[in-house]
């Protein structure tokens, strides 16, 4: 799709270096140094991470993440995350550290759970939105650990996807939405996740779940013996005024097309996506049907995009942001989709979908 650029071994779409990291280790490692370099010099790069491809910059450079939120088109009051490689980062950029880090760290880092916690004075403003709190991750992805340990700076990075759009789990996705607009992305193939991280917030006691992801609730609750606070199901409706993170009150991984969410399980649930699906189709509408495995028999004919089985959410939570891009690049008018149960990972499927819905049906 793009163009080589001279004397590299790398090609460019719209001026945004494509940086193969996959395969050759010569190659990989050449890219990664390329990558990191940009990211000290103040540039915008995107790279894999275990749960969706980020968007990142130097965390500490206030002009370098100010190219973020333009990047992105991100209001500027939603706060990022910050990527580091391990526990002196988080002394050196928060204080007041509560006793359930050292807990948290041991079973889940590195991996997908961002912890919330007061920032220390060295994390610019721009960095969290003017919060005295700053969102902190150690990702487990060993590209994105080779990245950030080569670079040698804190990296803040949201999802690489114009704000609004379904996250990216691919290079390619990213490209369709920031092509033109960084510097380079780093292709490392598709994110073994999928959703966003787990965010919890530590500021006050119990902890409060911001955002359900690839750390379950029901592991977190295990592990820390206390009952956790949990805001994330809540619809951004409830938090217009005041949200306690202010990622709550965004629409998200929306597509062009309308989404019908149709909640529940059994056949009243079927019933109403048969009901919808067909209803739409005689209106002379494209429909995309966004369904698990076991309802995919029913849909022989329309556009459908499988999640994969009920009985297997994180399948399911993989599938889920490549899904509704295809269902955009099919050029479907309106999509039917299916509820899950909101155990385990489906909790953070039902988060997304609930989100990028236009309307929630709830047959019962
Ligand atoms: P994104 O990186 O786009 O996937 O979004 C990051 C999420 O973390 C958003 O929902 C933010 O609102 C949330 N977040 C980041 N920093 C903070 C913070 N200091 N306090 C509360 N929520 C935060
Ligand atoms: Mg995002």
């Amino acid at each position: 799709m793009g163009v080589f650029e001279k004397g590299m071994p790398w090609t460019k779409v719209k001026g945004t270096a494509l940086l193969a990291a996959s395969g050759d280790p010569s190659q990989e490692e050449q890219a990664i140094s390329y990558a990191a370099d940009l990211l000290r010099r103040g540039e915008l790069v995107a790279f894999p991470t275990e749960t969706v491809y980020g968007l990142g910059a130097d965390a500490l450079n206030p002009a370098a993440v100010q190219k973020i939120f333009k990047a992105k088109e991100r209001p500027p009051d939603n706060p990022l995350i910050v990527h580091v490689t391990g526990l002196e980062d988080l002394e050196r950029l928060t204080e007041n550290i509560p006793v359930e880090v050292a807990l948290l760290a041991g079973r889940f880092w590195p991996g997908p759970l961002t912890v919330v916690l007061p920032k220390k004075d060295i994390v610019p403003a721009v960095t969290t939105a003017g919060l005295s709190s700053v969102a902190l991750r150690i990702p487990a992805h060993p590209l994105t650990q080779k990245l950030l340990a080569a670079a040698g700076v804190p990296v803040a990075a949201p999802s690489a996807n114009i704000s609004g759009r379904p996250s990216p789990t691919t290079a390619a996705h990213v490209i369709e939405d920031m092509a033109g607009r960084i510097a380079a992305v780093l292709d490392g193939g598709a994110c073994p996740v999928g959703v966003e991280s787990t965010v919890l917030s530590l500021l006050s006691k119990p902890p409060v779940l911001l955002r359900p992801g690839g750390v379950t609730l029901e592991m977190l609750q295990e592990l820390l013996g206390v009952q956790i606070i949990d805001i994330s199901i809540t619809g951004a409706e409830e938090f217009k005024d005041a949200p306690p993170s202010p990622g709550l009150k965004y629409r998200h991984y929306a597509t062009r097309a309308p989404i019908y969410l149709v909640e529940g399980e059994g056949e009243a649930q079927k019933k109403q996506l048969l009901a919808l699906g067909e209803g739409f189709a005689m209106q002379g509408r494209r429909v995309g049907m966004l369904i698990c495995e076991e309802t995919g028999i029913l849909f022989p004919a329309a556009a459908v995009e499988l999640l994969g089985s009920k009985k297997e959410p994180g399948l399911v939570a993989g599938r889920l942001y490549g899904a509704l891009r295809r269902l955009d690049a099919a050029g479907v008018d309106v999509i039917v989709a299916e509820g899950f149960s909101e155990q385990d990972m489906g909790r953070a499927v039902m988060n997304r979908l609930r989100k990028a819905a236009t309307k929630i049906i709830k047959p019962w």
